[in-house]
């Protein structure tokens, strides 16, 4: 958003309640519904918040909608534009009102009003509008002149009448109109009783305001149907960018008396055991702490507490599959995961192999996707002084 002299605000009417995308949309009023990785009404705000013909959008949502619009708006890119949200009325003339009303204190010059349903409208088409009214329109609306033929159809579904094209325009929006012309024709439609307008241009040539007609976009579509629902996703699909998630995680075992050590799901013999609640996997810990990273899960002592004797001497591997089920729950998958073990010894270079293998088991994943690493510290520090076991590990999680 830019700085002009003119003061613009968009409202974006989000209300309604009718879906004909109810098997979709799973009954959620269809601005809710699931587009291209987000929702098509996060999507048509990031439309509106990233024109530079723009200061403010106001969305107006259904009383009843407060939650999915918390959700909703997660998937906007920038919400320091975003007005907090007002809830409408019964109709989309009264929510529009709501949302005039509602954006008063702003004195705005300029208001453009969108349906949240139209989630590709070009930035042009938004400047179009803005242009027409700075230029001393009271009113503008984006619209095609329509190319098919006409028909008027009778019950019996024949043609009753051709009906000439000629000058007649499919209107889009947003529409934009100087704010307090605009609010005074809400206002006045309202105290006539009337609330059977389609569209703020009617309302506005009904309380005798010019408006003016600018170039519409082919490409701002209103989703209405589930096959526009479809046709949507399929224009979006390759523009999406994936929802790729990495965590890492740290863990550190002390040595105590012992004959082997667990050290990435394979039982070594050593010197020492490590010291732990578990099995003291140093390497495996490491690992579950990395994938529950990834998915912002908490860590492995929430998930098992060391003061639960549940987990006395269990075997780690437990923790690492729990950690992988989480992952697949949210519906991520595992895309690698990288290990480094930081001691003096046991030498690691001649299990590399098996431990992959075992990790990538564990995960469910081609060992391919598992790489393990290990280094001294130069004697330097507590591995140095061979007192104990580090690992640290990442893993790269893609939501789909
Ligand atoms: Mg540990």
């Amino acid at each position: 958003m830019g700085e002009t002299l003119v003061r613009t605000v968009a409202i974006i009417v989000a209300a309604g309640r009718g879906s004909r995308l109810a098997e979709a949309t799973r009954g959620q009023p269809k601005q809710y519904a699931a587009l291209g990785g987000t929702t098509m009404l996060a999507r048509t705000i990031d439309r509106l918040v990233a024109s530079d013909s723009l200061h403010h959008v106001q969305v107006v949502i259904h009383p009843d909608d407060s939650d999915a619009y918390d959700t909703a708006i997660r998937g906007v890119i920038d919400r320091s534009h975003l007005l907090t949200p007002v809830t409408g009325g019964a109709t989309r003339q009264a929510s529009v009102l709501a949302g005039l009303e509602a954006i008063a204190p702003l004195a705005p010059d300029v208001v453009l009003i969108h349906d949240a349903a139209r989630p590709f409208v070009p930035d042009e088409t938004i400047r179009a509008v803005v242009a027409a009214i700075t230029g001393g329109a009271a009113g503008a609306v984006p619209a095609i002149a329509v190319v098919d033929s006409l028909k008027r159809g009778d019950a019996s579904g024949h043609v009753s009448a051709s009906i000439d094209r000629a000058g007649l325009w499919r209107a889009q929006t947003p529409q934009g109109f100087r704010y307090s012309e605009i609010l005074d024709a809400h206002r006045l439609a309202r105290d006539a009783g009337r609330d059977d307008f389609t569209d703020d241009a009617a309302i506005a040539e009904w309380a005798g305001l010019s408006v003016a007609i600018v170039p519409g976009s082919g490409d701002n579509i209103k989703i209405t149907t589930s096959e526009d629902l479809a046709m949507a996703e399929r224009a979006l699909s390759g523009q999406v960018i994936p929802d790729v998630r990495t965590g890492t995680g740290f863990d550190v075992h002390r040595f105590a008396v012992g004959d082997h050590v667990w050290l990435g799901g394979l039982r070594i013999p050593h010197t020492h055991a490590l010291e732990g609640h578990s099995d003291a996997d140093v390497a495996l810990h490491a690992l579950t702490d990395a994938l529950l990273g990834a998915v912002a899960d908490g860590d492995i002592g929430k998930h098992f507490p060391p003061s639960d004797p549940k987990w006395k001497g269990a075997a780690s591997h437990l923790f690492l599959e729990d950690a992988a089920r989480r992952v697949r729950a949210r519906g991520g998958h595992i895309t690698n995961v990288d290990l480094t073990i930081l001691c003096e010894a046991p030498r690691i270079g001649p299990h590399r192999d098996q431990m992959r293998s075992r990790i990538a088991e564990i995960l469910a994943i081609s060992v391919d996707r598992v790489g393990v690493k290990a280094t001294t510290t130069e004697g330097l520090g507590f591995t140095g002084r061979r007192e104990g076991i580090a690992a640290m590990a990442s893993a790269t999680v893609v939501i789909v």
